[in-house]
C-alpha cells in the first residue's frame, strides 16, 4: 500500500484551521479529507484536546499540528476545548480561547509556510497572515450558500427589530421569515463576512444542485466573490465505523445502534436531534416526549447531556420525561443521552424522517441520506435553512417554530406544543400523496448528492478546478520569487 504521507512534487501543502465547535470542526475536517484523497499534503491545526477527538477516526488521512488550549488564560476548566450545550458564558470563553490561538499559529506558519490556508471565518486575523505569507486563503463559514445570501440581504437591510415577520429583500424567491434575528447575531457575523469576502474564495459544504444555479449566480453577482461547492463532505466516510466515529465519542456503539435499527421496518423510525449547541428547557423536552409518544411512531431521540452542578441529581436529570416514559416506550423508542452517531443513523433504511433544528450540517447530512425533514429552527441561520428545505426544495415540512433565539440562550417561554408536534410527525411519517411527493424528492436529492462527489459530479469537478487554480497560483508565485 502507498504511504499516505509521501507526496508528489506537484502536491499542495494546505493548512486547515477549524473553529472550536462541532458544527464547524466536523465538516471542515471532512473537507480536508477531500483534498487529501486527491494526494495533497493536508495539516489540521487545532488544540491538543480536539486533536485527540480527531485522532480516533481520521488521523491517518492527514497530519495534525497541535497547540495547547489556553484554559488558564480564559478561565475554563481543563478538558473543555469545544463549544457544547452549556450556558452561553462557557461558549464565549471558548471563543476567547480560539482567538488566542493566533500567536502560536502565526509562529508555526511563518516557520513552515503552506501553499494555501483554509480557515474558518471566525479567524479574521488569518487574512493578514495569508497576505504576509503571499498565499491564497479560502474561507469556510459552515452555511449553505442560500443562507449566506440571505444573511447578506440582512446586512444590507439591518433595521428589522421586533417585526412579526419580514421578507428577505432582493432575493430570487419570495421568502417570509417569522420573527426577526437578534441584533447581536448579524452585528457579530457582519464583521466576519467582510473579511470573508477578501478571501480567494468561499468553500461550501453543499452541492450545486441544492443551492441551485439561481443562488450561485445571485451570490456571484451581488458579491463578485467565488463560492466553491465541494460537498456533501460527510459522504467521504464510507464504512459504518467511519460514519459512527464522526465528531465526539458516541455514547452508543455502532453495533448497538445498528442492532436496534435493524429490528425496525423501513421508514418507521423518526430521528430527533437538535445538533451540538441547542439547549432546550425541560418543559420543551417534556412537550416533545408527549408529542412523539402520542404520534405512536418509533423514534431515536438524542438529548444532549447537560453538564454542571445544577444538573447533578438524577431526579433533576429526568424531570423532562413524563413518568415511566422510557419503560412504556422500551420497544418503540431509543433515547440517546449524549453524543449520537448521527450520520450512521440517518443512513439506515429504517429512518423515515428527521426532526431537526436545521443546522446546516444536519440538513446536508439528511439530504445526502435522502431523508425528509421536519424543521424546527432555533437560532443562527437555521430559519433560512428551513425555507430552503421546505419552500424552495420541498423536502420537508415545518413544525411551526416561531422564536429566533440567541445561540446558547433561550429567549422565551413560548413552546412548541405536544399537539403541534404529534400532528406534524403523523403528517410526515404516515402515507398520503403529499408525503409521497416529499419522500420522492428527498430520495432524488440523496441520489444527486452521491453523484455530486463521484468522479464527473459537480462537487468533484469543482474540487478539481479549485486544485488547478491553487496549483496555478503556487507555480505563478515561484516564477516571481
Ligand atoms: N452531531 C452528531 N451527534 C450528535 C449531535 C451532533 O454526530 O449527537 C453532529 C451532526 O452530525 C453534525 C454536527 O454534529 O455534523 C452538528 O452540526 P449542525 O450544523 O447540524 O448543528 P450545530 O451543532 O452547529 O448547531
Amino acid at each position: 500500500m502507498a504511504d499516505p504521507f509521501v507526496f508528489e512534487e506537484s502536491s499542495l501543502k494546505i493548512y486547515f484551521i477549524p473553529y472550536l465547535a462541532s458544527g464547524h470542526m466536523i465538516p471542515l475536517c471532512d473537507i480536508a479529507r477531500l483534498f487529501s484523497s486527491r494526494g495533497h499534503h493536508v495539516t489540521i491545526i487545532t488544540t491538543v484536546g480536539n486533536a485527540q477527538t480527531l485522532q480516533h477516526s481520521i488521523s491517518n488521512h492527514f497530519h495534525i499540528h497541535t497547540i495547547p488550549f489556553p484554559s488558564q488564560e480564559v478561565g475554563l476548566p481543563h478538558g473543555i476545548e469545544i463549544m457544547s450545550v452549556t450556558e452561553n458564558s462557557q461558549s464565549l470563553k471558548v471563543y476567547e480561547a480560539a482567538m488566542l490561538l493566533k500567536g502560536p499559529i502565526e509562529l508555526f506558519m511563518e516557520e513552515n509556510p503552506p501553499d494555501c490556508i483554509v480557515a474558518d471565518f471566525f479567524y479574521t486575523w488569518v487574512d493578514d497572515l495569508a497576505n504576509k505569507l503571499h498565499v491564497p486563503r479560502l474561507a469556510f463559514n459552515g452555511f449553505s450558500l442560500f443562507s449566506a445570501c440571505a444573511l447578506d440581504s440582512l446586512y444590507a437591510n439591518p433595521n428589522l427589530e421586533n417585526l412579526d415577520n419580514f421578507v428577505i429583500k432582493d432575493f430570487p424567491h419570495l421568502i417570509t421569515i417569522k420573527d426577526t434575528p437578534p441584533k447581536e447575531f448579524h452585528i457579530f457575523l457582519e464583521q466576519m463576512r467582510k473579511t470573508e469576502l477578501k478571501s480567494y474564495g468561499l468553500i461550501v459544504n453543499n452541492f450545486a444542485e441544492v443551492d441551485g444555479e439561481e443562488y450561485i449566480k445571485h451570490y456571484e453577482k451581488t458579491t463578485g466573490h467565488r463560492a466553491w461547492h465541494l460537498g456533501p463532505a460527510s459522504l467521504i466516510r464510507k464504512s459504518d465505523q467511519e460514519k459512527g466515529d464522526r465528531g465526539q465519542k458516541s455514547v452508543v456503539s455502532v453495533h448497538e445502534c445498528l442492532t436496534w435499527l435493524n429490528s425496525k421496518p423501513p421508514n418507521s423510525v423518526l430521528y430527533i436531534c437538535f445538533g451540538s449547541l441547542c439547549h432546550f428547557p425541560d418543559k420543551q423536552l417534556y412537550e416533545i416526549a408527549c408529542g412523539i409518544e402520542a404520534s405512536g411512531h418509533g423514534f431515536i431521540w438524542v438529548v444532549p447531556e447537560k453538564k454542571g452542578k445544577e444538573h447533578e441529581s438524577d431526579k433533576e436529570k429526568e424531570k423532562w420525561l413524563p413518568k415511566d416514559f422510557e419503560e412504556r416506550n422500551k420497544m418503540k423508542g431509543m433515547i440517546i443521552k449524549g453524543w449520537a452517531p448521527q450520520v450512521l443513523i440517518l443512513n439506515h433504511h429504517s429512518i423515515g424522517a428527521f426532526l431537526t433544528h436545521c443546522g446546516w450540517n444536519s440538513t446536508i447530512e439528511a439530504i445526502s441520506a435522502g431523508v425528509p425533514m421536519i424543521t424546527w429552527p432555533v437560532h443562527s441561520e437555521q430559519f433560512y435553512n428551513e425555507k430552503l428545505i421546505t419552500q424552495v426544495r420541498g423536502i420537508g415540512i415545518e413544525v411551526g417554530a416561531e422564536v429566533w433565539n440567541n445561540c446558547g440562550s433561550w429567549k422565551t417561554d413560548k413552546l412548541v406544543g405536544r399537539d403541534q408536534i404529534e400532528k406534524v410527525v403523523r403528517r410526515l411519517m404516515e402515507d398520503g400523496d403529499e408525503v409521497e411527493q416529499i419522500r420522492k424528492r428527498a430520495h432524488e436529492f440523496g441520489k444527486k448528492a452521491r453523484q455530486a462527489i463521484q468522479q464527473g459530479g459537480s462537487s468533484y469537478n469543482n474540487l478539481t478546478a479549485l486544485i488547478d487554480n491553487l496549483r496555478y497560483l503556487k507555480d505563478h508565485k515561484s516564477l516571481h520569487s
